[in-house]
């Protein structure tokens, strides 16, 4: 049988969620160049404005005199450099555990650490709104898996009982399209009560949760026994670029053996540890940062909730527009964009059928004028299609 992909593409286009790449002329801020158009951006993930950091270019580029360019092979071989090893260290004590493992990227991370911990005869429990690469590693062990109830740790109870051999339970920290924080009190309870482990993804939560910075588990005060599987991303608030699993020493020896994803790959670029390691000193030291960025969340809900837009159950960055319709979706985000602004329309198989919406996220790098310019903007183009919508 032939592929006939022009059927396929067409298809996708007829539902309206034909995807194109924004082309990025600037560097990564709230000001960007896309297309040629000058825009102002709220839909990176650079929540603490790190990505174009002078210090953290400048650590990048010393880095680079003093290391090279490339990794060089894996890090097994020759490719764990001093700079690697010593962001391993500063990311332990960052978030109070015995170790840290760093990856190239979190998508590798979460393949690494779920299929080199449960394989066929044992149980994955996700929640269903898991970002891919968790349900993508979840699928990929071998072991049974399963999705329970968003958030629903009685549903995630149920599944427990069914659980058979190793038992991971997973879960974002804040869901990266809703924005929400999982009940980790709740969830660790249940896994601890049946031997099960949890795994905790918190790409959104480091940096601006926490009194610190430390994510979801500072903001909940939980321990290594909570929660035995850490994971990290360096492309989100930490500017930069990898990943890391934090936890004890036996789980970092283990994924060092067995992780074929951290086994398999050329280390990062020494020099870009040498950056991230200068972007977890400005997270960790400068709280200005998210005390900045939490007035503007707080901003933009009060002024979004007088509009009358629906936001979800969110106070991180992350303050997604409930839509619905993918058409209708995209051509919100069209009209704002011919306003001069950039706020993307998400639209399943990303999100639930029926759930799409616009994706706002905020960074400590916006000021309150943006926020208000974003805000004004929303209300014309909402009163534009309320009509016709109601
Ligand atoms: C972005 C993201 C990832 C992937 O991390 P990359 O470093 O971009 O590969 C993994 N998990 C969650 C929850 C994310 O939001």
């Amino acid at each position: 049988m032939s592929f006939d992909l022009s059927t396929r593409l067409a298809a996708r286009r007829a539902d309206n969620l034909y995807r194109q790449r924004p082309l990025l002329e600037s560097p990564q801020g709230p000001e960007v160049v896309v297309d040629g158009q000058p825009l102002l951006a709220f839909c990176n993930n650079d929540y603490l404005g790190l990505a174009n950091h002078p210090q953290v270019i400048e650590a990048w580029q010393a880095g680079a005199s003093r290391w090279g360019v490339g990794g060089g092979a894996s890090h097994l071989v020759i490719g764990h450099s001093g700079p690697h090893h010593a962001l391993e260290e500063a990311l332990a004590e960052f978030t109070g555990r015995p170790r840290a493992l760093l990856f190239s990227n979190g998508y590798m991370a979460n393949l690494g650490a779920v299929t080199a911990l449960v394989g066929q005869g044992d149980t994955v429990l996700e929640d269903r709104l898991n970002h891919a690469s968790l349900l993508d590693a979840g699928l990929l062990s071998g072991a049974r898996f399963n999705r329970y109830l968003h958030n629903d740790a009685t549903s995630l109870a149920k599944r427990l009982e069914k659980a058979c051999g190793h038992t991971l339970v997973v879960t974002d920290g804040v869901f990266s399209m809703d924005g929400d924080l999982a009940d980790l009190p709740a969830l660790a309870r249940e896994a601890r009560a049946k031997g099960a482990w949890l795994m905790v993804d918190d790409a959104h939560g480091f940096g601006p949760l926490g009194a610190k910075g430390g994510g979801i588990i500072e903001h909940f005060g939980l321990s290594v026994d909570d929660v035995p599987v850490l994971v990290g991303t360096l492309g989100k608030a930490f500017g930069t670029s990898g990943a890391f699993v934090a936890g004890s020493e036996e789980l970092i020896e283990s994924l060092i053996q067995f992780a074929r994803p951290y086994i398999y790959t050329t280390s990062q670029p020494p020099a870009l540890a040498c950056a991230t390691l200068k972007s977890l000193e400005l997270l960790r030291t400068e709280h200005w940062r998210r005390e900045h960025l939490n007035r503007l969340i707080r901003q933009f809900r009060h002024g979004a909730e007088q509009i009358g837009l629906q936001l979800m159950d969110s106070f991180t960055p992350i303050q997604p527009i409930m839509v619905g319709d993918s058409g209708r979706a995209v051509q919100l985000s069209r009209r704002l964009r011919e306003r001069g602004l950039l706020v993307t329309a998400i639209r399943p198989p990303t999100v639930p059928a029926g759930s799409a919406r616009l994706r706002v996220t905020l960074s400590a790098a916006h000021t309150e004028a943006q926020v208000q310019l974003l805000l004004n903007a929303l209300e014309d183009c909402w009163r534009e299609w309320e009509p016709d919508h109601a």
